[in-house]
């Protein structure tokens, strides 16, 4: 698979962050919605998903219909999944061996939001990889 960089507007990134804030301290989840060209990908929204886990402190849980819909909803735009998003209430932005195991690794992006440090939450971006590896991606702030 080649290289894609990642473009999210500033609004969409600050959008994520409060939303998953806005669920603390439960596990949050949602997606990033955008195209791909070529090589590079470009989000062009943010959408909140419900957290439908039993232990929304520690896990999350995607409500499989939810998803279908937005899956219908975006194919009749062209539109696709760029992204996952999910939150980490109280420990680092890096995968957890529970996040390597889901079946998400088909996704293009995986993005981490750290609120060890609530006023200054940190975000990373990941490509899962077959076996529970992962590599950083780097992406782009733009507007
Ligand atoms: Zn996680």
């Amino acid at each position: 698979m080649t290289e894609q960089h990642i473009y999210i507007p500033k609004h969409v990134y600050g959008e994520m962050i409060a939303y998953c804030a806005s669920q603390l301290p439960h596990e949050a989840c949602g997606i990033l919605i955008g195209e791909i060209v070529e090589d590079a990908a470009s989000i062009h929204s943010f959408s909140p998903l419900l957290n439908v886990d039993s232990n929304p402190r520690h896990r999350f849980t995607i409500d499989q219909a939810e998803w279908t819909r937005h899956l219908f909803r975006l194919a009749a735009k062209s539109k696709s999944i760029i992204g996952l998003v999910h939150s980490h209430p109280s420990s680092a932005p890096t995968p957890s061996s529970a996040d390597l195991a889901t079946e998400w690794h088909t996704i293009c992006s995986h993005w981490i939001i750290s609120y060890i440090e609530p006023c200054t939450p940190a975000v990373a971006a990941y490509r899962f990889l077959s076996n529970r590896r992962f590599q950083h991606l780097s992406y782009t702030l733009t507007g």
